[in-house]
């Protein structure tokens, strides 16, 4: 059985016992900024086990196939057959509906009679204190007693010893586990054996969690309003099982891109060698990447996105030390899109998107390995210098962080200059940088706010935006200082959730509506407002008097900034439409801000913009703004939308229901903003810049409607005075500045002629004197009022021309500072004398130092004053030099 078809019949076998079956979330968890990536088919069930959201709605029964990110165990994924960043977990849930009894039963009936497990082949477990676990295993499924084994929190509770340390807010449960026994003939073969141990006798299958309890301030554990069943079997795993094969990477989709890592870098997967460890880690993270991107996920310095530059670019390390300097990982893309599309379909026609963004990564991690070579190189020069021994941790931190040098290779180099670093060192290194880049907060953690508390009682707010500007609207919560109120006390700071409103809560890269709620006793200001699953939050100011929870208000927005928010939305379509058609159908939106100033939109592509592009992409979306074409948009299906050619964005989790917008016949998006009647509201669009913000991704801002033409407005004022500051005719412009430019370079040219012509006249009456004569060798001084360093050092060209013989100190001084120069001919330097030596005599006497080769030496100090006497200092050094 294929790993599409053991997830098949998962879902099939619960969805004919009455769950719903839902899609996978995002691995961008919506709406939890304190999750890097999600982690557990539980994630998306947070309000859903509080007896919130669409448990609210009457569903009680839910099953998934969730993907998962997880990176907490980064350092195993290739090293044991069953660890990875990037996996599906399958499994089953109820909202307060069935119970233990169900959940065992049911698990156990699809091991064998679904999959066929041969049962005995299965162990058991329950919590040590879960007589009711052990009994149903025992007397309903009559599971032998010596294949049920008892554990205590650590084993058997989610999440793991929960009851002594999960911060307040967990929710958690006792859980029975299921396991496969491969038989007493592998692993450690002791007879105690059992599914704790760490030997791969035993392989857990299934973990059966009994979500119940939630965790208190105070450290006790409090009965949920329900009983919760949470599942999760781990896919990749299963079918290691049931195909049997001793690792995932055995495993039908990994087959193919483990054969092609080997194929790529010539090397063989050999069992427990460091190359199997290599290849087997490339093909994990090659998948894993594809997956991230096609959530949404760019490579970058923070967050995500430095989750997964970490994990591209141990990858590429990986191939790096199998022998290849060129880019390889992006060739692995088509073949991870192969073996995952029948999960993810739309994974197909973004592959090639997919390749360019990881293979520019690959690139730029190449460059930063050759310029991180060679700082590591300077780094041990200056410790060898020192004669110190060791290399500080903190050091291989830095160039793992920035230059992506793993530990082991800094040790390595190191190691061939006789060096250590210390790991327990760097291991804290990384540890606190790591924390810096957002932690991975524990998964299990309830939002607890006051807010999220309104999803109890209170039903999703509708949003009558889309057609009108103001509303009667019933206030159902008052929130202030993250207290649920029931009145909102003048001068609060307060948050209002109403059952209806006109207000556009912030969502899809378009911010939200300001305007006012006026009730019968008073007035809030709103300033933003949100919206965090269906709930509008209006963020604002208690202005005038109060309002009470119940009473009926009047919701106005701030029509005249609306209107500017929707033109930017709509030319932002426009504009996402015109990419396409001037670079290719591999643009796509990787983010975008709706404001009511500007627009910012970011998008894939491989090199900066041509003035050409740029100006042709303008063109068109102006174009279509004279055009005056309809925006209309349709409440549909997905697979319709889908089916009408409606572009989704990157990354985003839509529902069944979705709003396509679409403008003229040839722009259609998938979109819950607000838009322009006609293209022609836009009025006009400016591109102000383009650039790129990380590989591969570029940004355009732009403005639309007044801002447009106070920009043009603007522009014009410039050309006007430029025009008048060259008294020259506007259209004459560009030719009067290139003449200008030219004009500029003939006068260098000449000031250098002069200059030279100046230094070359006479020592005697020159600004240069010739202060004294030993033997055959002239000693001259001089200086140069405001003169460059360059000016100084081409003067004494020209003196040693004039002289066969010279020794020659020269200095300048300008307001704050003084420089000085000495030059001395061969001859001189084989007598023994050092220009080094004589700038530094020179130099205390305007506050400073210098040094440089023995014929030539300069020297900076900020006492202007004592030039004079620094020049007498250095002529009285070089007397002394040539006579001794
Ligand atoms: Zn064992
Ligand atoms: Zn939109």
């Amino acid at each position: 059985m294929n790993v599409d078809e053991i997830r098949e019949r998962f879902l099939r076998f619960f969805e004919e016992r009455g769950h719903l079956r839902l899609p996978s979330d995002s691995l961008v968890p919506a709406n939890d900024p304190t999750l890097l990536f999600t982690g557990a088919g539980m994630n998306q069930f947070k309000d859903e086990f509080q007896g919130k959201g669409r448990a609210r709605q009457g569903v009680k029964r839910a099953v998934t196939s969730q993907k998962c990110f997880r990176t907490g165990d980064l350092d195993n994924v290739g090293r044991t057959p069953a660890h990875h960043t990037f996996f599906e977990m399958l499994g089953n849930f109820s909202f307060g509906d069935y119970f233990k009894r169900e959940a065992m039963e049911w698990a156990w009936e699809l091991l064998c009679d679904g999959f066929g497990f041969d049962p005995d082949r299965l162990a058991v477990s329950a919590y040590e204190h879960d007589d009711e676990a052990y009994a149903i295993w025992r007397d309903v499924i009559k599971v032998p007693e010596e294949r049920i084994y008892k554990f205590g929190e650590h084993d058997n509770y989610w999440p793991a010893d929960a009851p002594s340390t999960a911060p307040a807010g967990t929710l958690c449960g006792p859980c029975a586990e299921i396991f496969y026994d491969y038989g007493a003939h592998i692993g450690c073969g002791s007879p105690d054996c059992n599914p704790s141990c760490d030997c791969p006798r035993f392989v857990e299958i299934w973990n059966l969690v009994f979500q119940q309890f939630v965790k208190l301030d105070d450290g006790s554990l409090e009965p949920l309003p329900t009983q919760n069943i949470d599942t999760g079997a781990g896919l990749e795993r299963l079918a290691a099982v049931l195909q049997g094969v001793s690792s995932d990477y055995g495993i039908d989709i990994f087959v193919p891109l483990v054969s092609q890592v080997a194929a790529i870098t010539g090397r063989k997967p050999e069992p427990g060698t460091p190359d199997q460890e290599r290849i087997h880690r490339i093909a994990d993270h090659a998948r894993g990447a594809v997956l991230c991107i096609s959530d949404g996920v760019l490579p970058g310095n923070k967050g995500r996105g430095y989750v997964l530059r970490r994990v591209l670019r141990r990858a590429v390390r990986d191939g790096n030390e199998m022998g290849l300097d060129e880019p390889f990982l992006y060739k692995l893309v088509p073949t991870v899109v192969d073996v995952m599309k029948a999960g993810y379909p739309g994974l197909v026609e973004r592959r090639e998107n997919f390749a360019r963004i990881v293979k520019a990564e690959e690139e730029s991690f190449l460059g930063t390995l050759t310029r991180g070579s060679a700082i590591l190189n300077e780094r041990i020069e200056a410790v060898l210098s020192q004669g110190e021994g060791a290399l500080a941790p903190d050091v291989a931190a830095e160039l793992w962080d920035t230059y992506g040098f793993p530990f082991e290779m800094t040790a390595q180099i190191c190691a061939e200059h006789d060096l250590t670093v210390d790991r327990e060192g760097f291991d804290a290194a990384m540890a606190e940088r790591q924390a810096g880049s957002g932690g991975y907060d524990s998964d299990q953690v309830f939002d607890t706010s006051a807010l999220a508390q309104v999803k109890g009682f209170a039903d999703a707010t509708e949003f009558v935006g889309y057609t009108d500007a103001d509303a009667e609207a019933t206030v159902v919560a008052l929130v202030v200082d993250d207290t649920v109120v029931d009145e909102a006390p003048e001068g609060s700071a307060v948050t209002v959730v109403l059952d209806r409103t006109p207000f556009y809560g912030e969502s899809g890269g378009q911010v939200g509506d300001v305007g006012v709620l006026e009730g019968p006793k008073g007035r809030i200001d709103v300033a933003d407002t949100g919206r965090v699953d269906g709930y509008f939050h209006h963020h604002g100011t208690m202005a005038i008097g109060t309002v009470r929870k119940g009473d009926t208000v009047r919701a106005t927005i701030d029509t005249a900034r609306r209107a500017a928010i929707r033109r930017n939305h709509t030319a932002t379509h426009l504009l996402h439409w015109a990419l396409r058609k001037v670079l290719g159908e591999h643009v796509e939106q990787a983010g975008s801000l709706v404001a009511p100033e500007r627009l910012r939109f970011d998008f894939t592509h491989f090199a900066a913009l041509t003035r050409q592009e740029l100006d042709r992409v303008e063109e068109l979306v102006n174009q279509r703004v004279i055009e005056n074409a309809a925006v209309a948009s349709v409440e549909t299906t997905l697979a319709q939308a889908k089916a009408d050619g409606a572009m989704a964005l990157f990354g985003e989790k839509y529902g069944d229901e979705v709003r396509m917008v679409s403008v003229g016949d040839f722009s259609r998006e998938l979109c819950g903003g607000t838009h322009c009647e006609r293209t022609g509201d836009i009025g006009l669009f400016k591109v102000v810049s383009e650039t790129g913000i990380a590989a591969g991704v570029r940004r355009i801002e732009a403005l639309t409607g007044q801002g447009a033409y106070r920009r043009v407005v603007e522009l014009e004022a410039q050309l006007g005075r430029l025009a008048e500051m060259l008294k020259t005719p506007r259209e004459r412009l560009v030719a009067r500045a290139g003449e200008l430019v030219e004009e500029t370079k003939q006068l260098a040219r000449d000031l250098e002629k002069a200059k030279r012509a100046s230094f070359a006249g006479a020592t005697g009456d020159g600004p240069f004197e010739e202060r004294a004569r030993v033997g055959d060798t002239v000693v001259i001084a001089g200086s140069l009022p405001d003169a460059k360093p360059d000016d100084l050092r081409m003067a004494c060209d020209q003196l040693r021309k004039q002289h066969p013989s010279a020794a020659i100190i020269l200095g300048t001084a300008g307001k704050s500072s003084a420089n000085l120069i000495c030059s001395l001919t061969k001859d001189v330097v084989g007598r023994g004398l050092r220009a080094g030596d004589v700038v530094k005599a020179a130099a205390s006497h305007i506050g400073g130092g210098g040094g440089g080769r023995p014929d030539l030496a300069q020297a900076g100090g900020k006492k202007p004053d004592g030039l004079q006497a620094a020049l007498d200092a250095g002529v009285d050094a070089l007397k002394a030099g040539l006579q001794g």
